[in-house]
């Protein structure tokens, strides 16, 4: 099932020229501007093939094996197929596939290992946690009770002495560790070791990093945390979805937490798409690629540093760039809509300190397409000369379309 019957259908685009045509300019959208959101990817055609397949028409509540629906004889082997690659790769005992999302993964490791009222460490998100890390608008603020750590303020790195000080006084039920918007490895032995001194739990988000881990660019949290939770749509390009991993021991209890209790019917489609993902993460050309878009990551921060950007923590050992463009005269919101206007697609995000929001920039997008450490330079002279206004949006809008002209992310739709 060639990528191109969904997105250039004839059938659709017959049945529903409306739609077909905003399918369409999404993927002009995609193709010309850059895309710079650090949580961003391109599939494989063969990803979105698997997400454009009939499997999406069957119902699969339950497991392989055990399914509360008939005729799952078929998906039962895709889900199969997906936990034994996933397992593979990540060296974990028991993975399951089925969350539908990074957040929901990290509500079925909560609904695993926690009860109602239970006090839980995690990252302050000022300092970069995530909504399902104690936000008072999403469920996990209003169920637990959230204590928050936060960054050294000078190096901009976990305050390892504050999570240690904060678990002893507050004796969580767990510590999560994983962040929207840390550049850095986190240290998950010290992690692991606060947690037994207080005899926490260890969870994981590592929704950021999972696929950096996938191409060993990153350090593994499988050894340490009681429980990984992570997306597939992140750097380890993928289908849009969630991951949990976690040893034998906690395997029914994981499972019980996404279906029945968190989730219904599995997305059979997004699944077989997910061990699509798998099998790519396991090649050589993945571990590759894991390590340029580091590589890149890297070069793109050291210009942007040299241009005047000021990065957290000095930098980055990821995908991820975090930075401030005071020195610019301008706040992050500013800042995101010029490079709006010259096709440069990207967030603001919290700045540890401070009232002032800032950039949360990634280049797992653009190292997909192609692009190495002299593309990197390129970006990052238009993106400063935009933040300056020393170019006008137009001649950068130019400027990024001839660059993306030369990287197409798929080249044959
Ligand atoms: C992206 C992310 C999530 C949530 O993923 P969704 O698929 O958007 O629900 C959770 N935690 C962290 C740390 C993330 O970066």
């Amino acid at each position: 099932m060639p990528v191109t019957h969904t997105l250039e259908a004839d059938v659709l685009r017959r049945q529903d020229p409306e739609l077909a045509e905003i399918l369409l300019g999404e993927l002009v959208r995609q193709s010309t501007s850059l895309q710079l959101i650090a949580a961003e990817n391109f599939t494989s055609p063969a990803v979105l093939a698997a997400l454009g397949s009939p499997l999406a028409n069957k119902y699969a509540e339950g497991y392989p094996g055990a399914r509360h629906h008939g005729g799952c004889e078929i998906v039962d082997v895709a889900e199969r197929v997906a936990v034994e690659r996933a397992g593979a790769l990540f060296g974990a005992d028991h993975a399951n596939v089925q969350s539908h999302s990074g957040s929901s993964a990290v509500l079925a490791a909560y609904a695993a290992l926690l009860r109602p009222g239970d006090t839980v460490l995690a990252m302050g998100l000022p300092f970069g946690g995530h909504l399902t890390h104690g936000s008072p608008a999403n469920f996990s603020g209003r169920w637990f009770d959230f204590v928050g750590y936060g960054v050294e303020p000078e190096s901009g790195r976990i305050d390892y002495a504050q999570v240690r000080t904060l678990a002893r006084a507050h004796r969580p039920k767990a510590i999560v560790c994983g962040s929207i918007s840390y550049p850095r490895h986190i240290d998950y032995a010290l992690f692991r070791e606060i947690a037994d001194e207080v005899g926490a739990h260890l969870i994981a988000d590592a929704a950021h990093p999972i696929g950096l881990v996938a191409g060993g660019a990153a350090p593994s949290p499988v050894p340490y945390a009681d429980v990984v939770c992570a997306t597939t749509h992140k750097v380890l390009r993928g289908p849009r979805g969630g991951m949990i991993l976690c040893g034998a021991e906690l395997a029914e209890r994981v499972d019980r937490a996404v279906f029945p209790f968190t989730q219904g019917g599995a997305q059979m489609h997004t699944i077989a798409a997910k061990a699509v993902a798998f099998g790519e993460a396991a090649t050589p050309a993945f571990t590759a690629y894991a390590h340029q878009v580091v590589v890149n990551a890297r070069a793109l921060g050291e210009r942007l540093a040299a241009e005047g950007l000021a990065l957290t923590t000095g930098g980055t050992d990821t995908h991820m760039l975090i930075a401030d463009p005071a020195p610019f005269g301008l706040d992050g919101r500013t800042a995101r809509g010029r490079l709006a206007a010259a096709g440069m697609v990207l967030d603001t995000c919290a700045l540890p300190h401070g009232e002032t929001r800032g950039l949360r920039l990634g280049t797992a997008a653009m190292t997909t397409q192609g692009m190495g450490e002299v593309e990197m330079a390129q970006v990052a002279a238009v993106f400063a000369a935009v933040l300056r206004g020393a170019k006008d949006s137009r001649t950068a809008r130019e400027e990024v379309r001839e660059l993306t002209g030369r990287f197409p992310p798929y080249p044959d739709l």
